[in-house]
C-alpha cells in the first residue's frame, strides 16, 4: 500500500468515496488507503477487518461502496435434513452463520428428529416478488380511471416491463386507492433472482408509461405496499418472494428419545406461546425463532440480511396424532434467490452449492433453496418448542452459549 497517498488524502482532505478516483488507483489498494487513513484519524487498529480478503474491484458497482475491508463469521452447518420437496430432494445441508452458541446444535436435533421419523415434506405455495409505487392524481375520480387505464393496458404495461429484462415476468397489476393517491402493487415471476433490482427497474418504465398515458404523478417508485424490508400484512396476505410450507409427523418415540418431551406438551408450548403470546403481543408473526435460522441463513448464502424482517414472518401449527406429532411451518413471504445481490461472493457460492440448489435447474434453483431453507425453519423451530416444554432452553445454552464444551 501506498504510504505517500494516505499522507496525501489527510492532507489535501481527500473524501474517502474518491480514493481510487484521485489517486488512479484499484479499488483494492483505495480499500487499503482507506483503512490505514481511518487507523490514523481514529486512532483505532483496523488489522483484521482490512485483512479480509475480497477482490473489490468485481464488487464496486454491484455489492459495496467506499469499502476498507470485511467482517469474518463462523458458518455452521445443519444436516443431513431429510427433505421430500417439490424441487429439493435428499440428504441436505444447510448452513448457518451466526455467533449464537447452541443454536446450530438445536436446529441440527430437529433435523435429527425429523430424519428419523421419515423426513420434511415442503411445497411452494406462491412465488412473485412486488413493488408498489404511489401515485399522486387529481381527485379520487381521476385515481379510479388511471386504476381503471393499468387494469386495460395490462398488456402494453407487461410489454414494457419485460423489455428490461430477461427473467422477470410481469403477472399482476392491482391498485389500491386512497383519495387522491393510487399505489399499484406489480407482481413479477423472477427466476432464480429474488427479483428485487429487476423490478424495480422494470417498474420505473412502467411508471413512465403510466405518468405519460394517464397524467398521474409518480411520488414514490416504492409506496411501502410492496412490502420491502418491513414486516406487514400485505405480504403475508398476498404473497412476496415464496410462500413456502414444511411439514413432517414425529414418531412418538423419536419424540421422547431425541427431544426429551412428548407431542401433547409441544402442542401445549405452541398453542400457549405461539398462538397466544404472539396474539397478546400484538404480533403478525406466531413463531419463536424463525429468525434465527433465517437471518444465519440469509448471511450464509448470500441473500439480503435486511429481509429476515418479512421473510421470517411465519406460522407455526402442530397436533396430535395419537402420541406422534404432526408440525408444520408456513413461511408466507420468504425472498430469497440464487443468482443476483451477494450470492456471486466465493464464500456465498461455495454455500449455495452445499445446498444443492445450483444443481437443480434454471428457474427452480430458488425453489430449492427455499424448500431447505424451510425445512431448516422447521427443524429449529421443533427444536426449540421441545427444548421449552422439557425446560432444558437455559441449560443446553449455558452449556453452549456460554464456552463450555460438551458433547451431542
Ligand atoms: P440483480 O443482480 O439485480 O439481478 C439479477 C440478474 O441476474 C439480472 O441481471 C438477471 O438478468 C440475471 N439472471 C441471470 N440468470 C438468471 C436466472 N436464472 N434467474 C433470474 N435472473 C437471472 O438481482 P435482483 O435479484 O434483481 O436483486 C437483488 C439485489 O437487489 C440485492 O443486491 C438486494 O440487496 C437489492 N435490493 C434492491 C432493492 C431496490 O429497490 N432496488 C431493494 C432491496 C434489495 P435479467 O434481468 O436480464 O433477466
Amino acid at each position: 500500500m501506498r504510504e505517500d497517498l494516505v499522507q496525501e488524502a489527510i492532507s489535501k482532505r481527500i473524501p474517502l468515496h474518491k480514493i481510487a478516483e484521485v489517486f488512479g488507483v484499484d479499488e483494492n489498494e483505495a480499500a487499503k488507503i482507506r483503512a490505514k487513513i481511518l487507523e490514523i484519524k481514529t486512532n483505532t487498529k483496523l488489522n483484521k477487518v482490512s485483512s479480509i480478503i475480497f477482490d473489490f474491484n468485481k464488487l464496486v458497482g454491484k455489492n459495496i461502496e467506499n469499502p476498507i475491508g470485511g467482517v469474518a463469521l463462523p458458518v455452521g452447518v445443519v444436516g443431513p435434513i431429510l427433505i421430500k420437496g417439490d424441487y429439493a430432494n435428499g440428504e441436505l445441508y444447510l448452513p448457518i452463520a451466526t455467533t449464537e452458541g447452541a443454536l446450530v446444535a438445536s436446529v441440527n436435533r430437529g433435523a435429527n428428529a425429523t430424519f428419523k421419523s421419515g423426513g420434511i415434506k415442503t411445497k411452494i405455495l406462491k412465488d412473485y416478488m412486488t413493488r408498489a409505487p404511489v401515485f399522486k392524481t387529481q381527485s379520487l375520480e381521476m385515481s379510479l380511471a388511471v386504476k381503471e387505464w393499468i387494469e386495460k393496458n395490462f398488456e402494453e404495461l407487461k410489454k414494457v416491463a419485460e423489455s428490461t429484462t430477461r427473467h422477470g415476468k410481469l403477472i399482476d397489476a392491482t391498485s389500491f386507492v386512497i383519495g387522491n393517491n393510487l399505489f399499484v402493487r406489480f407482481s413479477f415471476t423472477t427466476s432464480d433472482a429474488m427479483g428485487m433490482n429487476m423490478v424495480t427497474i422494470a417498474s420505473e418504465r412502467m411508471c413512465r408509461l403510466i405518468e405519460r398515458e394517464t397524467g398521474a404523478k409518480l411520488v414514490s417508485l416504492s409506496g411501502n405496499l410492496c412490502s420491502d424490508k418491513k414486516s406487514s400484512l400485505v405480504n403475508v396476505l398476498l404473497g412476496r418472494g415464496k410462500n413456502v410450507v414444511a411439514e413432517c409427523v414425529i414418531k412418538s418415540s423419536v419424540i421422547k428419545e431425541v427431544l426429551k418431551t412428548t407431542a401433547s406438551e409441544i402442542v401445549d408450548v405452541n398453542i400457549r406461546k405461539n398462538m397466544l403470546g404472539s396474539a397478546l403481543a400484538g404480533s403478525f408473526s406466531q413463531n419463536a425463532h424463525f429468525a434465527n435460522i433465517i437471518a444465519g441463513a440469509f448471511i450464509a448464502l448470500g441473500q439480503d440480511v435486511a429481509q429476515t424482517v418479512e421473510s421470517s414472518q411465519g406460522y407455526v401449527f402442530a397436533e396430535q396424532r395419537g402420541d406422534d406429532l404432526y408440525f408444520s411451518i408456513t413461511l408466507p413471504n420468504l425472498e430469497i434467490g440464487t443468482v443476483g445481490g451477494g450470492t456471486a461472493l466465493d464464500a456465498q457460492r461455495e454455500l449455495l452449492e452445499l445446498t444443492g440448489a445450483l444443481k437443480a435447474k434454471e428457474g427452480e434453483r430458488a425453489k430449492w433453496l427455499a424448500e431447505v431453507i424451510a425445512a431448516g425453519v422447521l427443524c429449529g423451530e421443533l427444536s426449540l418448542l421441545a427444548a421449552l416444554a422439557s425446560n432444558t432452553l437455559a441449560e443446553s445454552h449455558i452449556k453452549l452459549g456460554r464456552g463450555l464444551k460438551t458433547e451431542r
